[in-house]
């Protein structure tokens, strides 16, 4: 149905699958408290590997398996949460749950691998998140070296003081600060040379693009350049292809993660087959 122009040209359009995607959001925004209480979330990792070919990290991706909506993915959920004001609860499960399986992942792996998490854009509007991170890591008898965060650089950068502050007081406990997606935010690069990051991740939409598009080629190239100069590590996302792959090794990329390698796994998963072995091309 199409109501009446509202105004000069202002058309609300409105359609049965409208209100069906808003009762879902009202029904996903309600339901987050019960599924902490009733263990419906679980992480899934994902391994980051180095140029030689070895796990360096994993990053830690939540997964919600609802008992009526089935398996709901971060990339609603988290924006529901976020607007409903409720991604505090939901990033403090993960930073106990993390903190709890790291010591798993080190007995699979070694005492220096590290599981890399992710934060929200409202995790770093409170003065009290440090704190919770402290706490989870003193609870489980986390090494902060074996924690990795994952911030977007918009995230970061609405939030530049209070960032600043938090990352470098993990960055002193000993913990690593990666800018998520980077490339795809509307900022300045300026930035760049005042915050407290260890490394860049490439957006998988770059990397997309690599084995079709020049010119996604020379910004890649550029990206690599920059983080190198500016002597931070660099992480493609989103790797699926061989050619891909070798690309990236060659511009020095440090680490990449991808589809090629692996999908996100749960923990039994990966304690069954630690190693993902590489598609052939
Ligand atoms: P992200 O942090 O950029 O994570 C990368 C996303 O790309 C993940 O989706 C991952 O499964 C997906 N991915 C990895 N490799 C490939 C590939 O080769 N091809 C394709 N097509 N996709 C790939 P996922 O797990 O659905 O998460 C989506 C987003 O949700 C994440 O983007 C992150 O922003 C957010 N998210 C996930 N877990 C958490 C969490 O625990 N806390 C917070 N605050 N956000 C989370
Ligand atoms: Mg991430
Ligand atoms: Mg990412
Ligand atoms: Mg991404």
């Amino acid at each position: 149905y199409r109501s009446k122009a509202k105004g000069r040209g202002v058309y609300t359009i409105f359609n049965p699958e409208m209100s069906e995607s808003h009762k879902r959001k009202i029904m996903i925004a309600n339901s987050i408290e019960a599924a902490i209480e009733n263990n419906q979330f679980c992480l899934y990792y994902q391994p980051k590997i180095n140029q030689q070919g070895e796990i360096d990290s994993l990053e830690a991706l939540i997964r919600w398996f609802h008992p009526e909506l089935g398996a709901v993915m971060p990339s609603e959920f988290i924006l529901v949460a976020e607007q409903a004001g409720k991604i505090t609860a939901i990033t403090q499960w993960v930073l106990n749950q993390a903190s709890k399986e790291l010591a798993e992942l080190i007995d699979i792996y070694s005492p220096k691998i590290r599981v890399a998490i992710n934060l929200s854009v409202h995790d770093l509007r409170h003065s009290d998140l440090f704190d919770w991170i402290y706490n989870a890591f003193k609870s489980y008898g986390v090494n902060p070296e074996n924690v990795e965060f994952e911030v977007t650089e918009s995230a970061y950068l609405d939030n530049f003081s209070s960032s600043e502050n938090l990352f470098k007081r993990l960055h002193n406990l000993g913990c690593t600060i990666a800018l998520d997606d980077f490339g795809t935010g509307y900022s300045s690069l300026s930035y760049l040379t005042q915050i407290t990051i260890d490394t860049l991740k490439i957006d998988r939409q770059f990397v997309m693009e690599l084995d079709t598009s020049e010119r996604c080629r020379v910004v890649t190239i550029s990206i690599i350049d920059l983080a190198k100069r500016l002597s931070l590590k660099i992480c493609a996302e989103g790797v699926e292809t061989h050619s891909q792959w070798e690309y990236l090794n060659s511009l020095g990329c440090d680490t990449v993660q991808g589809y090629l390698f692996s999908k996100p796994r749960q923990l039994a998963d990966i304690k069954a087959q630690p190693h993902c072995h590489r598609q052939a091309s």
